[in-house]
């Protein structure tokens, strides 16, 4: 089972280094038609309006669009939870708008700007160790999105089907039970009768 990183900024290595420890290959993606061969695909946190400007240079929009058509599940980290939603707050153009969620870019004000703490995710035995750089938030969800964590009353992970996104670093501890969860929700789609 292959699962791409999306490699045009960010924090790709990590994310690889996780996906392998979670027991599937991870593929640093720098063209789309690698794409093709990937089971699931990650994006990873960087600068979202640096990503999203790479994204559209590349011709990745269209692209991960219809990944996501075909139920194939995408993980957006950080900056890349930014990318995957439908809004952000302000008047910023949003970039992929797949997921139904509102988000806050750095929303955790200046004298929080990084911060680690171990956080309960729904689904997820014990709490997973997150760090959070200059982390957005997500201020509303659709119907459709299931919320699997909150830090201090406010959302920081949640799910839509096939499409997860975490406000957080997953991928900069040694902890990769999220890139587990994010691997099983990629074998179980694959195993689905529907798909076979
Ligand atoms: N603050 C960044 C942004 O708005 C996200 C930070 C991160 O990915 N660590 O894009």
């Amino acid at each position: 089972m292959k699962i791409g990183v999306l490699a045009l900024q960010g924090a790709v290595a990590e994310h690889i280094r996780s996906i392998n420890l979670a027991g599937a290959e991870g593929v640093p993606i720098k063209k789309v038609e690698q794409l093709d061969d990937m089971d699931g695909l990650i994006i990873p946190g960087g600068e979202s309006t640096t990503i999203g400007k790479l994204m559209r240079k590349y011709e990745f929009m269209d692209a991960i669009r219809q990944f996501s058509a075909e139920g194939k599940p995408i993980f957006g980290t950080c900056a890349g939870l930014i990318v995957l939603a439908e809004r952000i707050q302000g008047d910023e153009e949003a970039h992929l708008k797949l997921m139904d969620i509102t988000v806050a870019r750095n929303a955790f004000g200046r004298q929080r700007e990084s911060f680690e703490t171990d956080l309960p995710v729904k689904g997820i035995e014990e709490p997973v160790r997150a760090v959070f750089i200059r982390a957005p938030l997500i201020l509303e969800v659709g119907a459709g999105v299931e919320v699997l964590s909150t830090y201090k009353d406010e959302i920081v992970t949640a799910r839509q089907g096939h499409l997860l996104a975490a406000s957080y670093h997953p991928e900069l501890t040694d902890d990769y039970r999220l890139h587990q969860y994010f691997v099983e929700m990629v074998r179980s789609r694959s195993m689905a009768p529907q798909q076979l």
